[in-house]
């Protein structure tokens, strides 16, 4: 089998593309993807500062990997890597070693921030205390907030998330079977400035978790292979089988429902986009009263009192 673009043997097929790629032109297809979704979601200029969110997983290392290849030499350009330890016993106290190692290896700032200290409790506390509500919820929230809350103390431009394909058609699919206009709205990248949030982009959005496997492994991009000890408790799972079944019948699949979520998102936006005003508690934007971060936190509070 030949390579599409060169004479050179193709090692890759990649089926939604109707194309076969060699080693050298995989990675040249998937930098490109990457380049333009930075061209489409957001222009940096001079005396940017962005904060890189990395778990050391293999997402958030390739897009350390790309950040640096891309904009490693840029003058007047910050790159802050920060990864969020959430309490999950060593797990990411591992990960979180292992994304310091490649930032300095790479010559970028990197820092360590904890649940522990931005909320006051860890996944492991509200896994041990509510048996009904699953660690990932008050997880990917809390997350959310401790890095909002440290691109801004950092004075961050944009907040860079490793979210690949697969993550972002599953959140789609997630939203819509439960009928969450106003989370599927607030998916990143986020296009209009709104008080108090620093904007997501999203610079893997367009490329398959398996092609980052095997990129990471031609490239060599280090990264932590064990997965977070809650995964298999996370209802995302049940969606992931279901699109990589689909995806049998349509390769193209996770890319049709990423565009269609393109297609409608400014009509949702606008549905929802002014209602946000900060927490009563803590500051945050919210669209209630009281952020979803600080409701969790209380009924943490009330569980644990139970005990
Ligand atoms: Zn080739
Ligand atoms: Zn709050």
């Amino acid at each position: 089998m030949k390579c599409s673009r060169c004479n050179g043997e193709a090692r890759f097929r990649i089926p939604y593309a109707g194309l076969n790629l060699c080693e050298e032109h995989f990675l040249e297809f998937v930098d490109s993807k990457v380049k333009r979704e930075f061209r489409e979601q957001v222009r940096f200029k001079k005396g940017d500062r962005i904060v890189v969110a990395v778990s050391g997983g293999k997402d958030s290392m390739h897009l350390l990997y790309q950040v640096h290849k891309i904009f490693g030499e840029w003058r007047d350009f910050e790159i802050i890597a920060v990864t969020v330890d959430e309490g999950i016993g060593d797990f990411r106290v591992k990960c979180a070693e292992l994304a310091r190692e490649y930032s300095k290896e790479l010559g970028i700032e990197h820092r360590t921030i904890t649940f522990r200290d931005y909320i006051g409790i860890t996944t492991d506390d509200v896994a041990k205390v509510d048996k009904e509500l699953k660690p990932c919820t008050y997880c990917g929230v809390f997350r959310r907030k401790v890095l909002n809350m440290f691109a801004k103390e950092m004075n961050a431009d944009y907040v860079l998330l490793g979210l690949n394909l697969d993550d972002f058609a599953q959140s789609i699919v997630m939203n819509v079977t439960r009928g969450d206009v106003a989370r599927l709205a607030r998916l990143a990248p986020h296009t209009r400035r709104v008080e108090g949030f620093v904007p997501r982009i999203v610079p893997l959005r367009r490329v398959l978790e398996e092609e980052i496997r095997t990129y990471n492994e031609i490239a060599g991009i280090p990264y932590m292979h064990g997965r977070c000890p809650y995964a298999s408790l996370a209802i995302r799972d049940v969606y992931r089988e279901f699109l990589n079944n689909l995806e049998k019948r349509d390769p193209a699949v996770k890319f049709s429902t990423l565009n269609f979520f393109e297609k409608i998102k400014g009509y949702v936006e606008e549905d929802v986009g002014r209602e946000l005003r900060p927490c009563r508690i803590c500051g945050e934007p919210t669209i209630g009263e009281v952020c979803k971060a600080c409701e969790l936190k209380m009924r943490y509070e009330k569980l644990k009192d139970q005990v």
